[in-house]
This record gives C-alpha cells, structure tokens and sequence, in this order.
C-alpha cells in the first residue's frame, strides 16, 4: 500500500522531469552537461511545427471557466471507452467469489461431488482473470492517453495565459510559486486524471456491486456485516479525511516556499556568493525544507494510522463473521459456498474503502491544483486589448502625453498630471534623481502599464485604441541589463524578427559594431549564447540589444541606459552604435549620465512625478534652472561637453 505516497511523489517528479529551459530561473545547462544535453535533445523525435498561434486576446474556448469536467469533456471519445472499460473490469472482478461459491456448493460438498463442475469453475476462472487483465491494461493505456493529451493541454493553455499576463503580475508573483503551479500542480491534477478518476469511479462501483451481491448472497449476514462494521469504518474513514487534508493543504503551501526558496537561491547565486550570504541561505533552506518535512510527517503519522486500523477493524469484521455466519451455516440458513464466498466478499469490501479515502485526497489535491490554476487562468490583464483594437497604421513617431497620472499600487501616484510632447524624430533624454519617475514615464509608451487618468498618444493616436501587437512593433525598448536568452548569437539579434534574412543580421551587426567581436568567436554568429550572456561582457551584451532594437526597425526607441560603468572604449563603442540607431527615430533616453543626456535633442528634467523642466541642453544651462546645476556639478567633477 502506498499511503502518503502522493504527497511527494508529484513535485520530485515534476521537477525533475522538465527539461531546462530559456528563460527559467534556473541559469541553463552547465557546461559540462552540455554535450551530453545536446545529444539527447538529437536524438529527441523532431515534433511537427506548432500550428499554435497567440492571440493576446483568449479564444472562447480558453475564456470558458476551467473545471476537471471541461478539461476531460475535451476528449469525449477516450472518456466514454475509459468509462465501458471501468464498468466491465468492475463487474468482472467480482466474479470469482461467485464462482467458487458455485464450485464448492455445487462441486465439493458431501453429495455435490463433482470434478467436472471444480476444473469447469477453475478454468472459467482463469479465463475471467485473463480478459479483465487485457481491459485493465486498455483501460489504463486509455486513461493514460487521455491524461497526457489533458495535461499537455492545460500546460499550454497556462503557459499562454502567463504570456499574455501584465508586467504588474510578474513584478507580484514570486517566480518559485508561478513555478511550483506549472510542475507540482499539473503534476497533481495529472495524477488525478491518469488514475485517480478511474480508480474512484472503479473502487465505488465495486463497492456497490458488493453490497449488491451481499445482500443478495444472504440478507442477514449482510446486515449484520453493514449494521457492525461500516460506522465504525465511516468514523474513521472521515477522521482520516480530515486529518489528511489539513496536512496535505499544509504540505501544498510548504512545498510552494520551498520551491520559491531554492528558484531565488539559484537565481541569485551571484549576489549571494559575493556578499557571503551562503551560510544564512543554507540556514535559511533549512528552516523552509524542515518545514516541509513536518508536514510530510505528520501525514505519514495519520496515514500510518489510518491503514493498519482499518485492516485490524477488517479482520475483526471477518472474526464476527466467522462467528455469526458459521452459526447461520450450523443452522442450515447458509451454504457452506456462500459463506466462502461471504468472507471473498467482505476481503474485498474493505479494498475499496481505503483506496477511496485515498484516492478521495488525490481528488481534494486535483482539485485545490484546479482552483489555483482557475485563479491563475481568471487573471486578467491589467494591460489589456480592447475587443475593437485596430492596427496602429505606420507611424512618424510623435509621443504625446496629456495628463497623465500613474501609480504602481493605488492612491500612490509616482506621475502626477504629466504633459509632454515629443515631436516626430527626435532624442529626448530623461534625467532626474534616482526613483523621481524616469523609467516608470518610459514604461507607458509602449504600454507596458496604463496610466491610471490621462492619455498616453502615439501621432496622435491612443494607444489604448490600438493592438498591442502593432504597438510594440513600432516601439522598441532597450532595457538597463539586456536579457540574452539561451541560443546562438543569430538568434539573439533576431529575437524581436525571427524572420530577418541573414543580411540584415549581418547588417546589424555591423551598425552596432559587433563586427569584430562576431569574428573572434568561435563559430561567428552561430555561437551559441550560455547562461544569459555570462559568457560575454556588459559592453557586448549591450551591443547585442541595441542590434536586436536595430533589425527591428522600430519607428520608437525606448532605451534605458545601462549604468554598469562600461570601460571607455566599450561605452564609446555604444555611444557610437546607439548615434547609428537613433537616426531618424523617436527616442526616449533614460539617461544616467549627463555625457549621454547632453547627446540628445531636448532634455526632460523629471523630479518628484512630474516634468520640472525641458529644453535643449544649451537652453537648460542657460536657464540656470535644476539642470544647469546637475551640469554645474558634472563638470566640476570632470565632465566635459562632447564635440
Ligand atoms: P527612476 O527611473 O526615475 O529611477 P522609477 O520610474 O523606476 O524611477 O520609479 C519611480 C517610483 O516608482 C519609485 O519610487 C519606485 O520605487 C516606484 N516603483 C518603480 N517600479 C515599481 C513597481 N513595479 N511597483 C511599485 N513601485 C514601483
């Protein structure tokens, strides 16, 4: 018997199981194991490209409020062949008590006596035994099958949603716990499926056919059998329920720390080697893993009690039926068959039972999976597509913003009633304090979030009105740290257009002057890009995004200026790859350093939520206003004005 078997059993699998992957916390392969990775995944069936497509906006089907009966309704043929397939191993199964009672009360006792009727009953035996062990092997390919197609399903469906989600959710959910729903969840509703949706529709069907039989059998011994032992086995039975759940609810939570632990740890590993936190992080996993291992304990404790005391209460059960029913026998009010085959039944009675309060807690684990990963689907946007969004026609590029107030978390507001006009074609650079609202300004241009009043215009058009899709294609943003993510040097550039030809790669390359690095490497552009970029420096990495924002074409350049001091010829490098990619385009620098602030057309000087001061950068010294000072400051400090 495999009591508390399940707890465990669904995250080690799940975890273990996944491939690595792109962009998952967890770096990527070590370079030791890469060889070995690349030839498994060689030597992995080529799938057929995914005719998948992504719709910012849910299809009706996905839309629909997910439940275990959607989820398998999906697949009515495997469902109604895996239903028949319970049905008659459910039936067959309790055959053969029936027909020993016959061989012995029709073949073995004094006066009955009779070979042919003891082998015919023995072989039909055997033949029962072998055709239900054929349909309990279809039955449990049909439910396997039926499971795998479920769950690849819903990993995809999840998987969309999470994509289509805002960056407000991102910036909420610890990445461990969004983890922790796509493996041990899906793991669990999996189970769920594979075996426990057959096993409960089996273990009460059985139950019920005993009863039947029972009664059938002898109304009396049945009775007494119900009246003895089935409230004794309830008490329990519920007992366990409860105790169960409360600690299988216990082990779901600590098993989501866990996981948001170690995810954090590993992503982290950088900072925490170099300000020696190893030592308190090891403490502090420990706490979390003994935590779990509590809760585990504690469910092995009531499974541990559970089981042998419903086995102890079967064979007492089988002790007073040997008392009243050898008594019946004595008396001639049952056969000697039937009260074999009493004790075959009552054996078999208790099975379910055990299996169903089992199996009961798989079905609360699938269930609890289905209401979080509901609540997951149930997300909304918080940037969302408006049902009647329309292309964003090509646009010249000028930004517009009207009144524009925004806070992170509501009744804090970070801009408070913005107005700024960023004409067509133009640098305009962002400086202020650090936390003053630079960035967060940035982020609503390309919608990344709403402004909560106020309107955010690109030529003049809301981008509120407009897909998200054709937004962004117009609108490309540089982040501070670029994210390289596992694949080739190609890959990376072409990351925004998979579709470019090699010559516009080349091309780009060679405006953000990676040209020469490209040489150096091994296999030129095809060399492949390890552990977000570790191999490369800040400066390339750099490169490599302001090639990936060039091969977009984008009519408007978000760019956050990284503040990883570059060496000075890597920071040259850039200064003169991001001179080639701000020809002729919008751009909103957020700069950090006044060399990159006085590159620009206009300067937008932004402090506490709000735009304090604009102008070229001439005009700013000369007004002798916020800015003029910050450059008084820079240039007591060595900076000089470029050209
Ligand atoms: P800057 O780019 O000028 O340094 P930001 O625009 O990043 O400043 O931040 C402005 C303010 O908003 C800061 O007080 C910051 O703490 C806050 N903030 C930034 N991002 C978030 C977020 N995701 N959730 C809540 N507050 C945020």
């Amino acid at each position: 018997m495999t009591w508390g078997g399940g707890f465990g059993g669904g995250f080690g699998g799940g975890f273990g199981g996944g491939r690595a992957t792109a962009g998952l916390p967890f770096g990527g392969i070590p370079s030791e194991l890469l060889d070995e990775a690349t030839r498994l995944l060689d030597s992995e069936p080529a799938r057929p490209a995914s005719d998948l497509r992504f719709t910012q906006r849910p299809s009706a089907v996905e839309s629909r409020r997910l439940t275990l009966g959607r989820l398998l309704g999906a697949y009515r043929g495997y469902l109604a062949g895996a239903s028949l397939l319970v049905l008659a191993t459910s039936l067959l199964l309790q055959l053969g008590p029936k027909i020993t009672e016959y061989a012995i009360d029709h073949g073995m006792v004094p006066g009955h006596r009779s070979v042919r009727v003891v082998v015919a009953a023995g072989a039909l035996y055997v033949v029962i035994a072998l055709v239900n062990a054929v349909l309990q092997r279809w039955q449990t390919d049909t439910t396997g099958r039926l499971a795998s197609r479920v769950m690849h399903d819903l990993r995809v469906r999840v998987f969309t949603h999470l994509q289509r989600l805002s960056l407000d959710f991102f910036t909420e959910e610890k990445a461990g716990v969004l983890m922790s729903r796509m493996t041990s969840d899906i793991e669990n509703l999996q189970q769920l499926v594979q075996d426990g949706v057959a096993q409960f529709a089996t273990q009460g069907l059985t139950m019920v056919v005993i009863t039947a039989i029972l009664f059938t059998t002898n109304a009396e011994l049945a009775a007494w059998t119900v009246l003895l032992v089935v409230p004794v086995l309830a008490i329990l039975s519920i007992w366990f329920h409860q105790a169960s759940e409360r600690g299988y609810l216990r082990t779901r939570d600590r098993i989501a720390l866990v996981l948001a632990d170690l995810s954090e740890s590993l992503y982290g590993i950088r900072v925490i080697t170099a300000h020696n936190r190893q030592r308190r992080n090891v403490s502090n996993h420990r706490h979390v893993v003994g935590a779990y291992r509590d809760a585990n304990l504690y469910t092995g404790r009531v499974s541990s009690l559970y089981g042998p005391t419903t086995n102890l209460i079967g064979i007492l059960g089988q002790a007073l039926m040997l008392g009243i029913g050898g008594h019946l026998y004595l008396e001639h009010r049952l056969s000697l068959g039937a009260l074999v085959a009493f004790f075959l039944y009552l054996n078999r009675f208790f099975q379910p039972i055990q299996l169903l309060v089992q199996q009961y807690n798989s079905l609360q684990q699938g269930r609890s999976s289905i209401i979080r990963l509901r609540g997951l689907l149930e997300t909304p946007p918080s940037v969302d597509e408006s049902p009647d969004a329309i292309e964003l026609p090509p646009v010249s590029g000028r930004i517009t913003l009207a009144s524009v107030s925004f806070g992170y978390r509501a009744g804090e507001l970070v801009l408070r009633d913005v107005d700024l006009e960023i004409p067509a074609g133009t640098t305009v650079a962002l400086v202020g304090p650090t936390g003053a609202g630079k960035s967060t300004l940035a982020k609503l241009v390309n919608r990344f979030y709403d402004p909560t009043s106020g309107q955010v215009l690109l030529d003049g058009i809301d981008v509120r009105t407009v897909t998200l899709a054709s937004l962004r294609r117009q609108i490309a943003v540089v982040p501070q740290e670029p994210f390289l993510f596992a694949g080739t040097i190609r890959s990376n550039v072409a990351f925004g257009r998979p579709d470019a030809s090699s010559a516009e790669i080349e091309e780009a390359i060679d405006v953000v002057g990676l040209r020469e690095l490209v040489n150096r490497l091994p296999d030129g552009v095809e060399t492949a890009v390890h552990e977000r970029g570790q191999t490369l420096s800040a400066g390339e990495r750099q490169l490599l995004a302001l090639a990936r924002a060039f091969l977009a074409r984008p009519r408007v350049l978000v760019l956050d200026e990284a503040t990883s001091s570059l060496d000075l010829q890597s920071e040259q490098t850039v200064e003169r790859a991001l001179d080639r990619l701000l020809e002729g385009r919008t751009a909103i620098l957020i700069a950090h350093r006044l060399s990159t602030a006085e590159r620009a057309d206009r300067i937008v000087v932004v402090d506490h939520g709000g735009v304090v001061e604009q102008g070229s950068p001439r005009e700013l010294v000369a007004r002798g206003g916020e800015y003029a000072a910050m450059h008084a400051a820079w240039v007591a400090a060595g900076g000089q004005r470029p050209g």
